[in-house]
């Protein structure tokens, strides 16, 4: 609990962020701009500001996010598939609240690739042109020839190697596995499990730190990104922002209720209704784990959920079960390969509702973890980081609303499971919809 609360006064720290970071942008842009419209071209303001001052640490910040991906995702994919390990205690209730878990996830990423492709956010923007540099740190796995080979590729021949390379693909599968026996092993490796577990709170202490210089690398990156293309990234941005909320939406009122109503019965309306709060708390504070404690109790409460099957599938959903973050990410893939005119085959699209589930499963239920990851589902199918510079300056209203999505998520696999155990106390899920209060 003591745990929980200091989350929650680190959330509320971070909502400091939050407005650093909109002022950064909106700053960036202002300053962007004069430097396109109002200043005229020189050596100063061409070699020395744009592309010496603005370019040298608006990369540099993006370098140091890239710095975390691989310890990051590699200890939080160990830490994610140690607790999977667990699930034997629970035998089919914990084998079906995962199954839910990965297709939710596969799902929300197929909406936003749907949604992505529909709005096109991308197009009409010209990334090339701020690109001046070739892509930092792109993973040897998004320049495999073959099928074949990038299926053989998954496979680690030297970890160190994979590990030291970036190799995503490979990263993962290790450390799923590692994970994995960690927990089959239990107490006789329970220093090894700690220190992952221990390395995973350093990682996660790095990541706030870089995120404390998140508003002076979004002023770089948006400044550099405005003076170089005008108000033509103005619109680009907005249409990703209404492509993501609207493929947040979707997954939110339509797949959810969808699946709730189907496999369950219970009346979506009520459902949403009582859960708002939750909701609510998850948007403000943008930390799934923040709001474990109170999606069990609300659950409980207002819907007779079982807390013999929440207080399993609740944490364990805001470990690895991420959809809203896995949306962000499958419309950035669009938004971002449209920005810099590559098109994705069918294989990428693939490529990336795999990546971006795993990438789900190795997220953090902390604000921000969703972009750093979102580095690893890039490199899977060879698209330039610098996207990410577009999108890190409006995310943190992206986060706040896809945190609650994260944990809506959680919420409906966990009441479908105990529905399918009757472990669902419908009379209390019938009493809080005469509850006016609520
Ligand atoms: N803030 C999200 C959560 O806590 C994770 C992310 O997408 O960054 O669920």
């Amino acid at each position: 609990m003591g745990k929980v609360v200091t989350k929650e006064k680190e959330a509320k720290k971070k909502m400091g962020l939050t407005t650093k970071i909109f002022i950064g942008l909106l700053a960036g842009a202002v300053v962007g701009i004069l430097l396109n419209y109002a200043i005229p071209a020189s050596y100063v303001r061409d070699d020395i500001i744009i592309n010496g001052v603005l370019y040298i640490i608006g990369q540099g910040f993006i370098r140091l996010m890239q710095m975390l991906v691989v310890p990051m995702v590699f200890c939080s994919l160990v830490c994610g598939s140690m607790s999977i390990g667990d699930t034997k205690k629970l035998g089919s209730v914990g084998v079906r609240t995962i199954i839910f878990y990965l297709i939710t996830t596969a799902l929300a990423i197929s909406v936003a690739i749907g949604v992505g492709n529909l709005i096109n956010p991308g197009i009409g923007l010209d990334m090339n042109a701020v690109n001046t540099t070739s892509s930092v740190g792109t993973s040897p796995d998004a320049t495999s020839v073959s099928f074949a080979d990038t299926i053989l590729n998954i496979i680690p021949t030297n970890i160190f190697n994979g590990l030291a390379q970036g190799t995503m693909l490979q990263v993962i599968l290790f450390a799923l596995i590692l994970g994995v026996i960690l927990a089959k092993l239990g107490e006789r490796v329970g220093s090894v499990s700690n220190l992952f577990m221990q390395f995973n709170d350093i990682m996660m202490e790095m990541t706030s730190i870089v995120m404390k210089v998140a508003p002076i690398g979004v002023f770089c990156l948006i400044a550099k990104t405005f003076a170089t293309i005008g108000f033509d990234a103005f619109m680009p941005m907005l249409k990703y922002m209404l492509a993501v909320l609207l493929a947040l939406a979707v997954q939110c009122f339509i797949v959810y209720l969808g699946l709730l109503k189907i496999f369950t019965g219970l009346n979506p309306i009520i459902f949403i209704k009582n859960f708002f709060p939750v909701m609510t708390f998850a948007f403000s504070t943008a930390t799934s784990n923040a709001t474990i404690p109170m999606s069990i109790d609300t659950l409980a409460n207002k819907m007779g959920v079982s807390k013999r099957i929440s207080s399993f599938t609740i944490p364990l959903g805001a470990t690895i079960n991420m959809d809203g973050t896995a949306i962000m990410q499958g419309v950035a893939v669009v938004f971002v390969a449209q920005a810099f005119g590559i098109s994705l085959t069918p294989i990428d699209y693939i490529t990336v509702i795999g990546t971006a589930t795993i990438a789900s499963i190795g997220t953090a239920g902390v604000p921000s973890v969703g972009l750093i990851t979102l580095t690893m589902v890039f490199n899977s199918i060879g698209l330039p980081v610098e996207g990410i510079a577009l999108i890190m300056g409006i995310d943190r209203i992206l986060d706040m609303t896809r945190t609650a999505v994260n944990i809506t998520g959680d919420a409906v696999c966990t009441t479908i499971v105990a529905s399918q155990n009757n472990a669902v106390d419908r009379d209390v899920f019938k009493t809080s919809r005469l509850d006016k209060s609520i």
